[in-house]
């Protein structure tokens, strides 16, 4: 069985959850296999929706101790879910939770792990992944070692497919409760906007903004076409008042989006390491010797105030 772990938010399956149980339903079709969607908390209505991405099997690891998330708690549980299936591979998407769940959950089975892989298939019936490495200049595949496979998906590099399948519904018991560390609170930060990792649009803006009042014009153009601001690492260090959460690169964040527009940001090497998994990346600067085009999709050549509050107008009267 391939087993996917999928987080719920608000009721729904989490979007880079999809995503893997999506790709693990391709992999188990080539490979004859079944696929079991593994949740696990205190309340998960909701689950049943994984059914029609693919899951022969909802599986739940349901408990009042699982009400908040915690780290060895939550790889307990996985890892008790993944021995109780007799599952070889274990999917997760590559989301903060799935980034510290996964390794934890590898370690406890004494399983090969692959992080942030952005292709999967099954060669002779072990998995093989691809992921970026050396700040994503190069790709490498990895083979496993061990019977069981644990690897993350990055997000937005999977399609979502629907494909019904029965979701036959199973409980298992959840471990007991003398976790040594939960987490208390989660202080949501003002508008609840989507994570950088996994957005979908990311409008990002460098140190050719000039100020943190510019970015204003940023998020005005984000909020047209649906997406998030990100930032360089010169704009973050330059006392703008950007927080370091925004910033994408080498040592910021490390970004898929569909869509990634870079405005007023040079291209510098670093920066690139973050973003260039973008599948369509728009770079708008005065500069068009600027390395930033070399990558782009699309380039526009311009002086980024004339031109952002266009492309936020053009977006508007588009979608009015
Ligand atoms: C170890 C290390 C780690 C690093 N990690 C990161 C990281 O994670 N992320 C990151 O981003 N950087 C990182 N950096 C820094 C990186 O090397 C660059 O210095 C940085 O990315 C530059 O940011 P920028 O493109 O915004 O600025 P610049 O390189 O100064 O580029 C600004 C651009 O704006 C353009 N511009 C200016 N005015 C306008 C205008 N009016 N209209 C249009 N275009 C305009 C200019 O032509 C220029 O191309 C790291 C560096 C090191 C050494």
């Amino acid at each position: 069985m391939i087993l996917v772990y999928c987080e719920l938010k608000d009721g729904k399956i989490r979007k880079p959850s999809l995503e893997a149980l999506s790709e693990a339903r391709r992999l188990a079709d080539g490979a004859g296999q079944q696929v079991g969607a593994l949740f696990v908390g205190a309340a998960l209505a909701g689950a049943e929706e994984a059914a029609g991405y693919g899951a022969d099997a909802v599986i739940k690891v349901e408990g009042a101790s699982l009400a908040a998330y915690s780290s060895d708690g939550f790889a307990a549980a996985i890892a008790d879910a993944v021995k109780a299936k007799g599952a070889s591979v274990l999917l997760a998407a590559a989301t903060s939770t799935g980034k510290d769940v996964a390794p934890r959950v590898a370690a406890r089975l004494g399983a090969g792990y692959a992080a942030e892989v952005t292709g999967l298939s099954i060669q002779a019936g072990k998995l093989q992944a691809q992921r970026p490495v050396y700040a994503g200049k190069a790709n490498a595949t990895v083979d496993f070692a061990s019977a069981v496979q644990v690897a993350t998906t990055r997000p937005n590099v999977f399609p979502v497919t629907a494909s019904a399948k029965a979701g036959a519904a199973e409980s298992l018991a959840a471990p007991a409760g003398d976790f040594k560390a939960i987490v208390k609170e989660i202080l949501a930060k003002a508008g609840g906007k989507v994570d950088l990792t996994e957005a979908d649009i990311i409008v990002s803006g460098g140190r050719g903004m000039q100020s943190g009042d510019n970015f204003k014009l940023l998020e005005e153009l984000a909020e047209a076409l649906g997406g998030v601001v990100g930032a360089s690492r010169a704009a973050v260090d330059a006392g703008w008042g950007i927080p370091h959460g925004q910033q994408v690169g080498q040592t910021g964040k490390v970004v898929s989006p569909t869509l990634y527009i870079a405005v007023g940001i040079s291209g510098a090497i670093q920066h690139v390491a973050g973003m260039s998994g973008s599948k369509f990346i728009v770079a708008i600067n005065k500069d068009p010797e600027a390395p930033i085009f070399k990558l782009a999709s699309y380039g526009i050549v311009g002086d980024l105030f004339q031109v952002v509050p266009e492309l936020t107008q053009a977006v508007k009267s588009l979608k009015a």
